[in-house]
């Protein structure tokens, strides 16, 4: 019995999970939501599951939590107060999931007080999310005393990408002092789907050569060389490359300017468009890829226009990482879009058998993976493989605990 406990703390959430390693099977289920929400008591919630024993009854608490440190506390003592912990042996270790490593982290890391202030001294990179990331590993440290705690970054993944396909053609200052440059996200989420793609079709990783098309409500596609990240379409922050749910993906960087002398828009109104009210809610309401194709089967053409813009986008990066990457041995579609859309799968796999792609429409019909839908001839083959970024941050945990001998 390996339990690894899975923290991934947002500003105003927790969402946690113990997972066993050897069984995998999930032990712990847990979100905490409406932290700080001092409007109304009341608002706070504990929502706890206990899949692998249903003898222990669900627990849902509605009362106010005022921090994430609270929100921490009443989490583990309520679980700790079942038992199912030291039924599946104790917590062996935390991981952490982290947004922002910088250039500072390739890979996970255990958490001392000098990792954690430099989590702290990336904020301005990552002002969304590390702090809520600093605060529950501040609370799980709290709470669980003695139990190493590991951080799990989303950018170390492409720590690999190379000076000229990570620097922006922009004055050399704002790489020196604020280290503008493209980190990517979404890494863990990249580097286990080209690992498993790797081995389902039997190349050693060392010598795979894929494109990850992580399809969920956020978006992003990666040059994988030879196992490693090479390119990969998010830049300095989560808003760059493919449209996605609510964000923009690319743009022409002169609009910041343009909205500016002709609507006024402050720095404010203008990160609440780009992040929360673009993407394909922008173009149809929607951000809900069922949801869109379900108003395009009924004629709807604003949701057309948002699916077609969504599936040419990824088309262009498809286009695009092959001629980075010169030879492709497969091309690999993950997460909620990604595994459970065969129509944007499709759309963005039509028509380019001159490029030695060639979809299998049988095969390609329905949802979930792991599966190949290219054809038997296809020289690039089109892999559906689900992304378990939770069970990807606890196996990185557990490595690295060991590897620390923690
Ligand atoms: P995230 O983790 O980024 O919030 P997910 O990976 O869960 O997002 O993906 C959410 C997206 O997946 C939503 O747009 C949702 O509509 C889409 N999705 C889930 N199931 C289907 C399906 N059967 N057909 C089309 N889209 C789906």
């Amino acid at each position: 019995m390996t339990l690894i406990a899975i923290v991934n703390c947002g500003s105003s959430s927790i969402k946690f999970r113990a997972l066993d390693l050897d069984t995998r099977e999930n032990v712990v289920d847990a979100l905490v939501e409406g932290i700080g929400d001092s409007i109304g008591a009341g608002t706070g919630k504990l929502r706890l599951r206990f899949p692998a024993n249903p003898e222990v009854a669900d627990i849902d608490i509605a009362e106010p939590v005022s921090d994430t440190a609270h929100g921490m506390e009443m989490l583990f003592r309520e679980t700790l107060a079942t038992g199912v912990l030291e039924r599946h042996g104790g917590l062996a270790c935390v991981g952490h999931r982290v947004v922002h490593g910088g250039e500072d982290f390739t890979e996970p890391t255990l958490i001392t007080d000098a990792v954690l202030e430099a989590i702290r001294r990336l904020i301005p990179l990552a002002p969304l999310h590390n702090p809520g990331n600093i605060e529950g590993i501040r609370a799980a440290m709290e709470v669980a005393p003695g139990i190493p705690q590991v951080a799990v970054f989303d950018t170390a993944f492409h720590q690999t990408i190379p000076p000229h396909a990570y620097r922006y053609a922009l004055p050399n200052v704002l790489y020196e002092d604020h280290k503008v440059r493209r980190f990517g996200f979404h890494g863990t989420s990249h580097g286990y789907v080209s690992r498993t793609a790797a081995a389902y079709l039997g190349i050693p990783v060392e010598d795979f050569n894929a494109i990850v098309l992580h399809l969920g409500n956020g978006a992003s596609v990666t040059a994988i060389r030879g196992g490693q990240s090479v390119d990969t379409s998010m830049g300095l922050t989560p808003l760059e490359g493919l449209m996605m749910g609510t964000r923009s993906g690319d743009i022409d960087p002169a609009l910041p300017l343009f909205l500016e002398r002709n609507r006024g828009l402050s720095v404010e109104d203008y990160d609440t468009m780009l992040n929360r009210e673009s993407g394909l809610k922008g173009i149809c309401g929607d951000n809900d890829m069922r949801a869109i194709e379900e108003r395009m089967e009924a004629g709807d053409e604003s949701a057309k226009l948002a699916f077609d813009m969504f599936a040419y986008r990824a088309r262009k990066y498809l286009g695009a990482y092959m001629a980075v990457l010169g030879r492709v041995d497969a091309v690999v579609f993950t997460a909620g879009i990604g595994e459970n859309s065969p129509a944007v799968r499709e759309a963005i796999c039509s028509g380019l058998d001159p490029l030695g792609i060639t979809l299998d429409a049988g095969r390609n019909a329905g949802r979930g993976g792991p599966k190949e839908i290219s054809t038997a001839g296809s020289r690039t083959k089109v892999l559906v493989i689900p992304t378990e970024e939770e069970l990807e941050i606890a196996v990185q945990a557990q490595h690295c605990i060991e590897q620390a001998g923690a």
